[in-house]
């Protein structure tokens, strides 16, 4: 019989930390979900709402909070680039007081804790495909520093709770992930192609299209991060999860439209400030460790995705920002 853990998620109304409850709960875990909702809706945990193991909190992490838990997911930021540059000031805060406020929760109660840090660590990278010894490209003034920089801190504070404190953190840099329950107004490049094609709208790509990234499924992102929990205590990372099959954003767009059928037209807006012109991550580190590697291929990520965006009520999903 697997141990029985009290396991805190922030940011588990989340596209990524909605799943992540899902699987803790269903092996049986005593789960907390943190939200304020800033990116999210009750609606992606509102199938655990009925469940015994399951509770949740409307809570803010810049604020501390007083929890009695075994583990914690460290997921509570807004992820996608329009939700970041929405409130910048309000992202680099949720980065560095959340990590404070969750370290500080993890110190008291000796808890072992994880931190969803990203690939934006490595900035716009001059080394492909990155590794983790990679220390990476940030512009600390541009529009995406709020979350690079902040992401950097609380890698900073884990390692710092880590050397100073003894406590058994974990790193995980996460690299673009979609799937089901993306939040369809979110702008990334996943839900914004498959919300235009299914609608019939055309389809932006920013700049030539020519800049790369590497997309990993949900599920299998999630397993890597659990393995990263329940993993060797001698193994703190950071480590890289992604999917290392890189293709181009025309290349997305056009495999994207051969997927639903549309007869969308590709158009061509202008290339983001400092939008990183490629990445890939090498995952060398994950497999010997972990033994762990992505299972799903892009096609059949997409058509997973697709199917979920084709059932969904549009209205139910607020906009958070103007900016999708
Ligand atoms: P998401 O925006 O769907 O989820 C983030 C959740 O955090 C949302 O439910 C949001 O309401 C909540 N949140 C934001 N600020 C908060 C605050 N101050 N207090 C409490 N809750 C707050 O994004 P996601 O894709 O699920 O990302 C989850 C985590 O993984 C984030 O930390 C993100 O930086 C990291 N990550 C994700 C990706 C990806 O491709 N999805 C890539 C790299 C890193
Ligand atoms: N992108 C695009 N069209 C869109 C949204 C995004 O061409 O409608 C591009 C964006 O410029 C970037 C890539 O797709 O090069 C991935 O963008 P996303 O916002 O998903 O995530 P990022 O990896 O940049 O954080």
């Amino acid at each position: 019989m697997p141990q029985i853990n009290r396991v805190l998620v922030t940011g588990g109304a989340g596209f990524l930390g909605s799943h992540l409850c899902e699987r803790l709960v269903d092996q049986g875990h005593d789960v907390v979900c943190v939200d304020n909702f800033f990116t999210s809706q009750k609606t992606n945990v509102a199938h655990l709402l009925g469940r015994p193991n399951f509770d949740l909190i409307r809570h803010d992490i810049t604020q501390p909070l007083v929890l009695e838990v075994d583990q914690i997911f460290n997921l509570a930021c807004p992820a996608a680039p329009g939700h970041y540059q929405y409130n910048p000031i309000k992202t680099l805060k949720t980065s560095v007081m959340g990590a404070i406020n969750t370290l500080g929760l993890a110190k008291r109660c000796r808890a072992k804790i994880l931190q969803a840090s990203t690939s934006e660590v490595y900035g716009d990278p001059e080394v492909h495909p990155q590794p983790e010894s990679y220390r990476g490209a940030v512009n600390p003034i541009g529009p995406r520093a709020c979350y690079d920089e902040g992401k950097r801190a609380a890698e900073t504070l884990f390692v710092d709770y880590y050397r100073v404190h003894k406590l058994n953190v974990r790193i995980v840099r996460i690299f673009n992930t979609y799937g089901p329950s993306m939040h369809p107004y979110d702008g990334r490049v996943v839900s914004n192609f498959i919300r235009q094609a299914i609608r019939g709208e055309d389809i932006t790509v920013f700049g030539d299209g020519s800049q790369t990234r590497s997309f990993c499924y949900r599920d299998d992102l999630i397993e890597g991060m659990l393995r990263m929990m329940n993993g060797s205590d001698d193994f703190i990372g950071p480590v890289n999860l992604g999917n290392p099959d890189e293709f181009t954003i025309v290349e997305l767009a056009k495999l994207v439209i051969e997927l639903t059928g549309s007869k969308s037209k590709i158009i061509h807006k202008d290339l983001p400030v400092d939008d990183p012109t490629r990445r890939r991550p090498d995952i060398t580190l994950a497999k010997t460790k972990l033994g762990w590697q992505p299972q799903t291929r892009l096609r059949e990520g997409l058509e997973k995705t697709i199917a979920w965006f084709r059932t969904i009520r549009w209205e139910e999903f607020r906009a958070p920002t103007p900016n999708y």
